[in-house]
C-alpha cells in the first residue's frame, strides 16, 4: 500500500533540519538513509528565535503535507544546530552566528507546542555530523571513532561502543576549542587565545593573513590588512591557486594544527577512526596528505595498530542528513 507520494505507508520516514547561521534545510529520509525530499529556506536570518522555530515548524509541516504525511508517518524529528546544545533538556544554551544571542533557550519544548506529536531530538551539527557518518558514511563498521568537522569553525563529535559519546550537558567533542597555541595572540570565539580552531579555521583566515603581513610577509594577490577581511575558504583556496605565499602558509599551518589536534585525540581516546569532514577538506589531497602527515610525525612508535584516518562520506547534506540519523539512535 502507498501513498499519494508512492512511499510505503508502513515505513516511517526520519526528519532532518540543519539550523545555520544563514541557511535553514529540512529533509525527509528513508530509515536506510536514501532521501524523500529536500527543501531550504533562508527566511530566518535577521529573526529571533521564537519566529524561527515557528519557520522551522512551518518548514517541517510543509514537507509533510506535500508526502502527505502526518506525525504518525515520522519516527521522528532531529535538528542540528551550530551552537553548545544541552542535550537532555533539549536547550540551546549559546549560539554565535544567529542574529538574536540567546542563553538556555528551552528549543524543543517551543519546537514541540508547534508539532505535536512528533518526537524532537536537538543536538550540536557537528554531533548530528557523527552520527550520520557513522550510520550512512566512512563510520560504518567501526564502534569507536572520532568526526571532525572543519570548516568555518571546527567542531567533533565522539562515538564510544557505538553510541554518541555528550559528557555530561552535550558540549563535549569541542576539539576546535582546545589550546594548540598558549602564546598566540589571536582570540577565538569561545573567548580563550590560541585555540585550534583560531589557527586553523576559515573564520580566521582575515586574522591569520594579518598576522603574516605585520610579520612581514608580502601579499602577492594584493591583499593589505584592511582588504583582508574578506578572506574566506574559497578565497583562500583561490589565492593558493595563484601561488600567494600568505595563502600558502595559512593552509599549512590549518593542516598542522589539524594534525596536531587529531594527536591529541589519539592520546585521550585512541580512536579505531577518525573522519574528515567540512568545507576545508575540499583544499584537496595535498591538505588531507599534510594532516596526516603530521599526524603520523607524532606518533613515533607509540601506534600499536594504525589509528585510520578518512575523508567524509556524507557529502554537503552532512549536517541534514545526521540530524535524521539523531532519530534512529536508541534512548
Ligand atoms: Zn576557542
Amino acid at each position: 500500500m502507498k501513498n499519494d507520494s508512492g512511499i510505503a505507508v508502513k515505513e516511517k520516514l526520519i526528519c532532518g533540519v540543519d539550523l545555520g547561521g544563514t541557511k535553514l534545510a529540512a529533509a525527509l529520509y528513508r530509515q536506510d538513509g536514501s532521501l524523500v525530499a529536500k527543501d531550504v529556506v533562508y527566511d530566518h536570518k535577521d529573526k529571533n528565535w521564537d519566529e524561527i522555530v515557528q519557520i522551522v515548524a512551518d518548514l517541517v509541516k510543509k514537507l509533510m503535507a506535500d508526502h502527505s504525511l502526518t506525525s504518525r508517518d515520522l519516527l521522528g524529528l532531529g535538528v542540528a544546530l551550530a551552537g553548545h546544545i544541552y542535550f537532555k533538556k533539549g536547550l540551546i544554551i549559546t549560539v554565535s552566528n544567529f542574529a538574536e544571542n540567546i542563553y538556555n533557550y528551552p528549543f524543543v519544548d517551543k519546537l514541540s507546542v508547534l508539532l505535536p506529536g512528533l518526537r524532537i531530538i536537538l543536538d550540536n551539527d557537528a554531533n548530528a555530523q557523527a552520527y550520520g557518518e557513522y550510520l550512512f558514511g566512512a563510520g560504518r563498521g567501526y564502534q569507536n571513532q572520532v568526526f571532525v568537522t572543519v570548516s568555518t569553525g571546527i567542531g567533533g563529535g565522539i562515538i564510544i561502543n557505538g553510541k554518541m559519546f555528550r559528557g555530561r550537558t552535550g558540549t563535549t567533542g569541542e576539539i576546535g576549542h582546545s589550546i594548540i597555541d598558549i602564546d598566540s595572540d589571536i582570540k577565538c570565539t569561545c573567548g580563550n587565545y590560541g585555540c585550534a580552531m583560531a589557527l586553523a579555521s576559515g573564520l580566521f583566515f582575515p586574522d591569520l593573513y594579518r598576522m603574516h603581513l605585520r610579520r612581514g610577509m608580502k601579499s602577492s594577490i594584493g591583499i593589505d590588512e584592511g582588504s583582508a577581511e574578506g578572506l574566506d575558504g574559497p578565497a583562500i583556496e583561490e589565492g593558493l591557486k595563484k601561488g600567494d605565499p600568505i595563502c600558502r602558509k595559512i593552509v599549512e599551518d590549518s593542516a598542522d594544527v589539524v594534525g596536531s589536534s587529531l594527536y591529541n585525540l589519539f592520546k585521550i581516546l585512541e580512536p579505531e577512526l577518525v573522519i574528515l569532514g567540512g568545507g576545508l577538506m575540499y583544499f584537496g589531497q595535498e591538505y588531507f596528505q599534510r594532516i596526516k602527515k603530521r599526524f603520523l610525525g607524532h606518533t613515533h612508535e607509540m601506534m600499536a595498530e594504525e589509528m585510520e584516518i578518512k575523508l567524509a562520506e556524507t557529502g554537503r547534506d552532512a549536517g541534514l542528513l545526521g540530524a535524521a540519523a539523531l532519530v534512529l539512535e536508541e534512548a
